[in-house]
């Protein structure tokens, strides 16, 4: 009895802790505390189930796949480069879905045995198998994507077959419910039929939605494992799942905003799958900018804006920029970094890239704010940006990014592109911004060219 109480206690503070780690995450000076604060509620919440439960054996099997994860997650997080991290949010999550449906699995059949709970509980399972299902191979379809492995596969008619397959496994998944006697065979039906699903659902949506994809699977896993806590009656775990379900759901929405797309367009469209769309009848002339004469423009500058991109994170450029800013401020330029919220491979990866490079968060602006001193501003840098740049997407109905908002830099007085060549950002368009008269581009790979820019500021 005391262990049942002292249990409850755990899994209040467990769930405690997750709260508390999910406020501190949304600012970059908490976030890495607010994540070993939940990873210890979670440790904690763990051995206290494994300790406290009377019902709980078989250690041998449990400390083993405790230590084979912690193994393999340890190393995967150390050796994971930080422009492959959405590939390891989409594994890891898909890890989390396959959980949830595999303890739906279990579950349904030590039901059968335990003759427990009726329609509602099996209907939880249900729930939390097909869910966490879709989750799973969803996930790992949104893996292949990113990591180049797979292309878009659409045909006519996708929706539909998609909608019927789903209302197909729901419908099994009901039919299992209510039956008086337990059916394995269609418990695995209903596991083969939402795990299709899952391929079906990601295979068509374009490769730039990919984030917001997996942060709607991830939604989906939070659902999944609030069943599984329901089913066990597992308080933490429901909380959890919870909290998952719901953060997940509302970064889907804020970055859907953040492109000016609604989910379904997301979900309909083939948004970066190789598109080529947008006019470029009318492109003009591309002119370069030397490194002296770049210097020279940005030091003699009052201000100016560096915008960073997936490119800044490609060549690990991010101390050197920050040492390009520390120098600019010395010689009287006012500097800020302009950060789109879609800029680089994963939400809020500009900031955690410059963070990394110790660059105080109040020289970070949000787009918006950005955008309303850009006119203001001589020089606007562009770092390993594109797409966020584009200003297509402002005018050009033909464009595949028309309607996201963009950073405004072809407003101040000089843009400067540094970039390794004229090739096409993730959405694979042409940026027009490259051929606009206030535009010059630096060629070369951002580390090594903003190396020598800082030479040739601290010359003159
Ligand atoms: P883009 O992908 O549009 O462009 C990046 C540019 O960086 C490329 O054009 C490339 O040009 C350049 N680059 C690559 N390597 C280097 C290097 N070593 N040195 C210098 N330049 C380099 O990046 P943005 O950040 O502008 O836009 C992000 C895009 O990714 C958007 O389309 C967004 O929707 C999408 N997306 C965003 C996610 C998010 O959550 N943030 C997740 C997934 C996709 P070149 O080859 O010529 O050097």
């Amino acid at each position: 009895m005391t262990e049942s109480y002292l249990l409850a206690i755990i899994y209040l503070i467990g769930s405690i802790t997750f709260i508390m780690g999910l406020k501190m995450l949304s600012h970059p000076e908490t976030a890495r505390k607010g994540n070993l604060i939940a990873a210890g509620g979670m440790t904690i919440a763990i051995f206290g189930t494994i300790f406290l439960d009377s019902s709980i054996g078989n250690y041998l099997w449990i400390f083993g796949g405790l230590v084979i994860g912690t193994i393999i997650g340890t190393l995967a997080a150390k050796k994971v480069k930080m422009t492959a991290m959405p590939q390891m949010v989409s594994l890891f999550n898909g890890m989390g879905g396959a959980c949830a449906a595999i303890i739906s699995i279990v579950e349904y059949q030590r039901h059968h045995f335990l003759m427990s709970g009726g329609a509602g509980h099996v209907a939880i399972i249900m729930a939390g198998l097909i869910i966490g299902a879709v989750s799973f191979s969803g996930s790992m379809i949104a893996f292949g994507k990113l990591n180049g492995n797979i292309g878009d596969k659409a045909f006519p008619g996708q929706k539909f077959i998609n909608a019927l397959i789903i209302l197909g496994a729901f419908a099994l998944g009901a039919m299992l419910s209510l039956a008086h006697e337990s059916n394995v065979m269609m418990l695995y039906v209903v596991l083969a039929i939402a795990l299709f699903y899952g391929v079906m659902f990601v295979l068509p949506i374009g490769g730039a939605d990919m984030p917001v994809v997996i942060s709607l699977l991830n939604s989906f896993t939070g659902v999944a494992a609030a069943f599984a806590g329901f089913v066990y009656n597992n308080q933490v775990m429901l909380t959890g799942g919870i909290l998952v379900g719901s953060a997940g759901t509302i970064l889907t929405i804020l970055m859907c905003k953040a492109m000016n797309r609604s989910l379904f367009n997301v979900i309909a469209g083939s948004f970066g799958g190789g598109a080529t769309g947008g006019t470029t009848s009318e492109k003009g002339t591309v002119k370069e900018i030397s490194v002296n004469d770049a210097a020279v423009l940005l030091a003699y500058s009052k201000k100016v804006f560096i915008v960073p991109g997936y490119g800044l994170a490609v060549a690990q450029a991010q101390h050197v920029c920050h040492e390009l800013e520390k120098l600019l401020e010395e010689k009287g330029v006012e500097v800020k970094y302009a950060i789109h919220p879609v800029a680089g491979r994963m939400p809020g990866h500009m900031n955690v890239l410059l963070a990394e490079a110790d660059v105080p968060y109040e020289k970070l602006l949000e787009m918006e704010d950005a955008n309303g001193e850009m006119p203001n501003t001589d020089v606007s840098i562009i770092i390993g940006a594109n797409d966020v740049v584009n200003p297509a997407a402002r005018h050009d109905q033909a464009s595949p990014i028309y309607g996201m908002p963009i950073l405004d830099v072809d407003k101040s007085a000089n843009v400067i592109v540094m970039k390794r060549s004229m090739a096409a950002g993730y959405a694979g368009i042409d940026n027009e911004l490259f051929y606009y008269p206030n535009n010059r581009m630096l060629f070369g790979d951002a580390k090594s060219s903003l190396q020598k820019l800082v030479t040739e500021v601290k010359a003159l």
